[in-house]
Order: structure tokens, then C-alpha cells, then sequence
């Protein structure tokens, strides 16, 4: 075969935190050769395509930053939708990340060639792009998930889903929002000061903890902006408190007590009504499923022209959603905040590495998606993914963990330079991590638990979540040696990799 005409040493797809992380680590280490690709019309991931009405992060942004280029304000703890995405284009410009972006590009396919060792991705428009390396930084949550519900096609009004905002909509009427998660916490209170009435249809409770006021106050402000390194020792102590305090949770630790005794008084606090309180008392235990930071979810929902629903939805018709019990509601507009298709990692996407080996095919015969630390699979030389399977944190703040991936990979693309060829991760190292990992989630309370959660499958198998600390991430990232776990990879090496 005849040697592709350009080739990039390395291709990142998305540009998202992600993304815009693997390529300013890319930049630090002098790489120039690189590419990032991103579908949509702009850097930015799920906040470019999050633009309901409150969106807005509930970890705080000093922490939820780039740690190479961390969030610095003596004002906002909390910043909206669009003061993240502007953050996150300035992070791009600031960095030099720009000239290595290309928008409005769909990579449907990744094939790897035993014969050249190179990587072709094609894209939807036909384009063929080779490189030595690709790093998928698609993130977990920009598959929008809606349930298939009767009658859906008579609705006569708008209908979408949380993540594909119809800002043309008219908001003022009767609006139904369905799902009662993060994004949906988010928005109720934001409709309910906009609409004559808001409907929402619950299935499963959130346990939800208060949350601190969007700004700071006027000592801590004085302080972040006098004091030298402030902001650094504030990221580093939401760091570590996460990991205390939030993480035990996860495994029925020492803080789930505590932790459930506080929501269960912020409930009693903010929602005076019995029967709502009863309605918004959840039945598993606290950490089974995301914990929602909120202090304007309660109160909106207690408001007299805001509905909670916890019967089940049986159908939609041209007016609005009748639920099992035969009552119909009115809607204008109906939102669905049902969440995203998180589980199906790549989905929609061909990816054939060494030997033609398909890596949904793997994961299928795996029986789930598995990677090693979320960011390398066996038989996929220098395929390495942001925020795979298992890399989640549900505790902490993802930003972090997509650094340590990004700071592995390139641990793993420098060797793959020194021992001048691909590497790709040993059956041996990743069956060891595998083992680990699931020993780890065995601990955790979503393994036993009942619950419903977007990082776990309709069958109970946990494909997204990390089941420890930050910490305990970086640590065993930093203490895995990519010379240990990862081999050379020969030319036509179809069945087996060589070691060096
Ligand atoms: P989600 O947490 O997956 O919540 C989806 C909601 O829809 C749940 O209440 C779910 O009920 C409900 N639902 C799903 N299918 C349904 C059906 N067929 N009928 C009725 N209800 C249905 O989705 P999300 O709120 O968009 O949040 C997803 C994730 O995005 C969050 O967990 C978080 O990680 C991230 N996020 C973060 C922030 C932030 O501030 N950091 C903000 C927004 C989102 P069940 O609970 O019964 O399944």
C-alpha cells in the first residue's frame, strides 16, 4: 500500500473538556502535528449542547475547571451555561488550541492497518483522515435518551429533549417536564417563573443535598482576591473534601448516614406539604444514584401552579400526557429530561483495530464496554479514549479525571515514539485491572442497589461510574508503568503483539 498523503501524529475527536484537555497536553509536550475534530459548530461538549433555561454545573467551577488553565473568579462559584462555554473558548484560544480544530467534522468509522500501523477515519462527508493515533474524547452524556411513549407523533405541540432546546417555544402555557435528574432540578424553577403552569412527571425520586449561593460572599470574595494562592488552596480543599466526604457515600461509608440525614432536613425544611414530601422521599439509599445539589428545586416544586406526578405516563395525545390512572394533564410543550444513552460507549461508530477485531463486537462477546482505566482496549494500538467505560466520577469532578487519562495517554504516546511503533495495552494487564475494578464495584451501593441510575445498564451491569476517589484514580493511574501493561506492536501483527 501506498503511504497516505498527510498523516497526523495524532486525531482527537470531540472538543469538549475532554477533548480540549488531550489537546493542551498535546501542546505542552510540543506535539503540533494534531488534529481535533469535533462535530458540532464549536468546542464546548455537553455545555454547547445543554442550553435549557438554569443550566448551570453544580460542582463549583474553581473545581470543575482545566486544571492547566483552572476557573479564576473572586465572584462566581457557581457560573451558568454560557459563562462555562465562554470559559472553555477562551481556554482554546488562550492555549493555542484553535488552529488545531475542525468543526462541522462526523467521524463515522476508525480502521486501523496492520500494514502501515496507521489509523484511517473516515468522516460522514467521505473524507479519509490517517494518523498514527486517536484519542476519543466523546464524553458519556450527548446521546439524548427519550422513552418510547404512545401517541408520541399526535402531540400538536413542541416536544424535545433537555439537551436540544427549542428556543423558539413558547414557554408561558402549560409546560410538562418529564424525568426528575440533574437537568431537570435545574429548569423547574427557571419555567416555573415563566409559565402559567409546569407539570412534572416523576419516576424515581433524587435525594438531594442544599446547595451553596451561586456567588460568593463579600469576605471569601475580598479574600480570593487579595490573598495569594487562594484560589489554588480553594480547588485543591473541594478536591479532597469530595473524596472524603462525597465518595464514602458510594459505599454506605462513614459520611451516607450523615449525608442522608442532611437531605432528609433539607426536604422537611423546603417542602412543608406532606404528601410532597412524602412523593419526593426516595426509597433507596442515598449515593445509589446521582445526588443532586440544588436549593431551588424544592421550593419550585411547592409552588401552587407547579404539579409533581408520580403516576406513570401511559400516553401522549394531540393536548397533552394521560398517565395510568386515566388522568389527562394539559401541555403545551413537553420536555423531556429522561437523560442520555450513556452505557452505549462509541455508539454508532465503526472502530475495527489489529486484525480487523471490532471493538463493539469485543465488547459484546465482554459482555459490557471495558477499558483500561477508561482509556485503552486490547487489539487497538494507540486507540485511546477520554472518559471510556468506568471512568466517571459520580463523587468528584470529571475534569480531573479526564486530566489524569489525558496525562496517561500521553505517557502511553511517548512510548509508543520511543519504541518507534504502536503499543497497545496487554490482555494480562487489562484481565488484572478488570479484576480490580470489579472487586471495587462489588463495594459500591450501586451494585446491590435497586435503583435506576444512567451508569448503569437496564440490567444492572455498571458501565460508566469509577467506584473510588479522584484520588484513588490518579494514584493507581500514576502508579501503572505503560512499558508494564503496554507492548510493540509489529507490522501485520494479527494474532499476536511482540514485546519489545
Ligand atoms: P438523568 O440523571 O439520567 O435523569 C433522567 C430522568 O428521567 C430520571 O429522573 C429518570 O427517572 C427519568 N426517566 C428516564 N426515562 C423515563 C421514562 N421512560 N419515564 C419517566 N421518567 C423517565 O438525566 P439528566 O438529569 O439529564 O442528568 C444526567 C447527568 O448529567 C447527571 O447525572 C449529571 O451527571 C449530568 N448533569 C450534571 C449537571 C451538573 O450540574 N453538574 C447538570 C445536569 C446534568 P429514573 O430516575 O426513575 O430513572
Amino acid at each position: 500500500m501506498t503511504e497516505p498523503m498527510t498523516k497526523h501524529s495524532v486525531v482527537v475527536v470531540g472538543a469538549g473538556f475532554g477533548g480540549l484537555t488531550m489537546a493542551a497536553e498535546l501542546k505542552q509536550a510540543g506535539v503540533e502535528n494534531f488534529l481535533v475534530l469535533e462535530e458540532g459548530p464549536e468546542v464546548g461538549g455537553v455545555w454547547r449542547e445543554n442550553t435549557y433555561p438554569g443550566c448551570s454545573c453544580d460542582v463549583p467551577a474553581h473545581l470543575y475547571s482545566f486544571a492547566f488553565d483552572p476557573y479564576r473568579d473572586a465572584h462566581v462559584r457557581y457560573p451558568g451555561q454560557q459563562a462555562i462555554l465562554t470559559y472553555m473558548r477562551e481556554v482554546a484560544d488562550r492555549n493555542g488550541l484553535r488552529s488545531h480544530l475542525r468543526c462541522n467534522v462526523s467521524v463515522v468509522s476508525a480502521d486501523y492497518s496492520d500494514t502501515d500501523r496507521t489509523w484511517a477515519l473516515s468522516t460522514a462527508t467521505g473524507e479519509i483522515i490517517y494518523t498514527d493515533a486517536v484519542v476519543w474524547a466523546l464524553g458519556q452524556l450527548h446521546r439524548p435518551a427519550i422513552p418510547r411513549v404512545r401517541g408520541t407523533q399526535t402531540f400538536g405541540g413542541p416536544a424535545f429533549h433537555s439537551a436540544r432546546w427549542d428556543h423558539t417555544a413558547d414557554l408561558s402555557g402549560q409546560i410538562a417536564v418529564v424525568g426528575t435528574g440533574s437537568s431537570s432540578a435545574q429548569m423547574i424553577p427557571e419555567l416555573a417563573r415563566v409559565a402559567a403552569g409546569v407539570t412534572v412527571y416523576q419516576r424515581s425520586p433524587s435525594w438531594v443535598l442544599p446547595k451553596p449561593g451561586a456567588s460568593f460572599g463579600p469576605l471569601s470574595r475580598r479574600a480570593l482576591t487579595h490573598v495569594p494562592g487562594l484560589h489554588d488552596l480553594y480547588r485543591a480543599g473541594l478536591y479532597h473534601a469530595a473524596d472524603l466526604v462525597l465518595a464514602p457515600i458510594m459505599r454506605a461509608g462513614w459520611s451516607a448516614g450523615p449525608a442522608e440525614l442532611v437531605a432528609r432536613a433539607h426536604l422537611r425544611w423546603q417542602v412543608r406539604d406532606r404528601e410532597l414530601r412524602a412523593k419526593l422521599t426516595p426509597n433507596y439509599r442515598i449515593g445509589e444514584k446521582r445526588i443532586l445539589l440544588d436549593s431551588g428545586y424544592y421550593p419550585a416544586l411547592s409552588q401552587p401552579h407547579v404539579e409533581l406526578v408520580t403516576d406513570r405516563i401511559d400516553r401522549l395525545g394531540p393536548d397533552g400526557i394521560r398517565t395510568v390512572d386515566g388522568t389527562e394533564r394539559r401541555a403545551d410543550v413537553i420536555v423531556w429530561a429522561t437523560g442520555f444513552r450513556a452505557p452505549e460507549f462509541l455508539a454508532g461508530m465503526r472502530i475495527r483495530g489489529r486484525g480487523g477485531v471490532d471493538l463493539h463486537d469485543r465488547w459484546r462477546r465482554d459482555g459490557r464496554p471495558t477499558a483500561f482505566y477508561g482509556l485503552a482496549v486490547p487489539s487497538f494500538p494507540n486507540l485511546y479514549m477520554i472518559a471510556g467505560p468506568h471512568s466517571f466520577t459520580p463523587s468528584n469532578s470529571n475534569p480531573s479525571v479526564k486530566q489524569h487519562q489525558a496525562r496517561y495517554i500521553m505517557r502511553c504516546l511517548a512510548l509508543s515514539a520511543d519504541w518507534g511503533a504502536p503499543v497497545e495495552v496487554i490482555e494480562r494487564a487489562m484481565a488484572s485491572y478488570i479484576d480490580r475494578l470489579d472487586r471495587a464495584l462489588a463495594r459500591t451501593v450501586w451494585c446491590d442497589g435497586a435503583a435506576r441510575t444512567w451508569w448503569k445498564r437496564a440490567d444492572g451491569t455498571i458501565t460508566n461510574a469509577w467506584p473510588g476517589t479522584v484520588s484513588e484514580f490518579e494514584q493507581a493511574i500514576a502508579d501503572s508503568d505503560p512499558a508494564e501493561s503496554f507492548v510493540r506492536v509489529a507490522a501485520n501483527a494479527r494474532a499476536l503483539v511482540e514485546r519489545r
